[in-house]
């Protein structure tokens, strides 16, 4: 035991905490749950109760959007230390079946929703599109993701990827019905063996392929792609910077009005992770009639929508407002007609509370790849 005590210390630097609070106080669930993370990172220091604190259901309150980590003065990831008691549970199979039934599909078929790898392409069944060869010279491999590849309301985003590069006469293509999951919420459910696989796999995967570039949709993929997989012999963006990029350089035309407010929620994975802030706002201030206004809490203070750190598959009890219910309200007030997103999540969560607050007739969630296939000419 005190070696395992003496690794989960080490792994996560407990002893350069110096109890200042900062993570708690910018944390944006302890408005809506028990969630302490400054406590966790205290007791965890306690090994005779590591299990009794992966036992506290809070620890699957937090949707990895990073603030306590962008916020630590002294550069500790305190979130890393909820994952790695989530992991005790997962190593133990004490996890909701739910958790289990994700982490099982993403190890059968590469993906958390339970659907067939078969089906992976359907999206793009009516497309010309060209799906990459090993060995084959490609400037833009585009990684898709398992969430856009298998919900009908979320494809038009790649849809949408797909008319925007042909139109600027891009060189892309995609991996097919090979691409894997990029393990993102597999290591936020605290499945780290198994985002290891993922990992070493993936990395052999796209080293295969001779491409420049890969091109990520969800801001999930770009962080694990970009942050977690050092061997990975290319350079990973996200569609926005290269789509700002393109209309930058002249390449893509916006020459169809959206005369709409729009007001921009920034993604955690996308902007408090990797600072990415100008590019989707670069995209949207050149969408033609388009007036973009800002939230209050924007860009590093931007709320996260709860949609992360595998909250899509853990079911937690709040009687308190969702941040995403919040978010909408505040697009509200601003009185916006489109609430845009970058992430996948985002646009799901968001999407759920505009309906949830009966919104429909006055706001809509969209991300920016719909907004931008609204602004082109076909
Ligand atoms: S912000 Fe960092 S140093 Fe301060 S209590 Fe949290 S983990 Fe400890
Ligand atoms: S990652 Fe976000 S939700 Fe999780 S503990 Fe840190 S601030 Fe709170």
């Amino acid at each position: 035991m005190e070696t395992e005590l003496q690794s989960f210390i080490e792994k996560y630097d407990l002893l350069g905490c110096i109890q200042c609070g900062r993570c708690t106080g910018g944390c944006p669930v302890t408005v809506r749950t028990n969630l302490n993370v400054r406590r966790f990172v205290y007791d965890s220091l306690d090994e005779d109760i590591l299990e009794e604190l992966a036992n506290l259901p809070e620890i699957w309150d937090c949707t990895a959007c990073s603030t306590c980590a962008v916020r630590c003065p002294k550069g500790l990831k305190p979130l890393e230390v909820l994952i790695g008691l989530r992991g005790i549970l997962v190593e133990g199979g004490r996890v909701q079946p739910t958790v289990r039934d994700a982490l099982e599909s993403v190890f059968r078929e590469g993906n958390p929703w339970d659907k067939p790898r078969a089906a992976r392409c359907d999206w793009m069944k009516d497309l010309d599109v060209r799906i990459a060869e090993p060995g084959e010279a490609v400037e833009n491999l585009i990684f898709v993701c398992c969430t856009i590849v298998y919900d009908p309301k979320l494809q038009v985003i790649a849809q949408n990827l797909v008319r925007i590069l042909n139109k600027a006469g891009v060189d892309f293509a995609f991996i097919g019905e090979d691409e894997t999951c990029c393990g993102s919420e597999v290591h936020n459910l605290g499945e780290e063996g198994l985002f290891e696989m993922l990992v070493e796999d993936n990395t052999e995967l796209l080293n295969s392929f001779n491409a420049k570039r890969m091109v990520t949709i969800s801001p999930h993929c770009y962080t694990a792609f970009k942050n977690e997989h050092p061997d990975l012999k290319m350079e990973v963006v996200h569609y926005t910077q290269l789509v700002g990029e393109l209309l930058e350089d002249k390449k893509l035309e916006l020459t169809r009005e959206v005369p709409q407010r729009i007001v921009f929620h920034d993604p955690c994975f996308l902007g408090k992770q990797n600072h990415v802030f100008d590019e989707p706002r670069y995209i949207l201030g050149n969408i033609p009639g388009a007036e973009l206004v800002e939230f209050d809490r924007c860009r590093e203070r931007s709320l996260c929508c709860e949609g992360g750190g595998g909250k899509m598959w853990v079911e937690t009890e709040s009687t308190k407002e969702r941040l995403s219910d919040t978010r909408v309200k505040d697009a509200r007030a601003l009185e916006a007609g489109i609430l845009a997103v970058a992430c996948p999540f985002c646009e799901l969560t968001l999407d759920d509370s505009v309906k949830a607050k009966g919104f429909e007739e006055e706001m809509r969630v969209a991300e920016i790849l719909e907004i931008l296939g609204e602004a082109i000419e076909d």
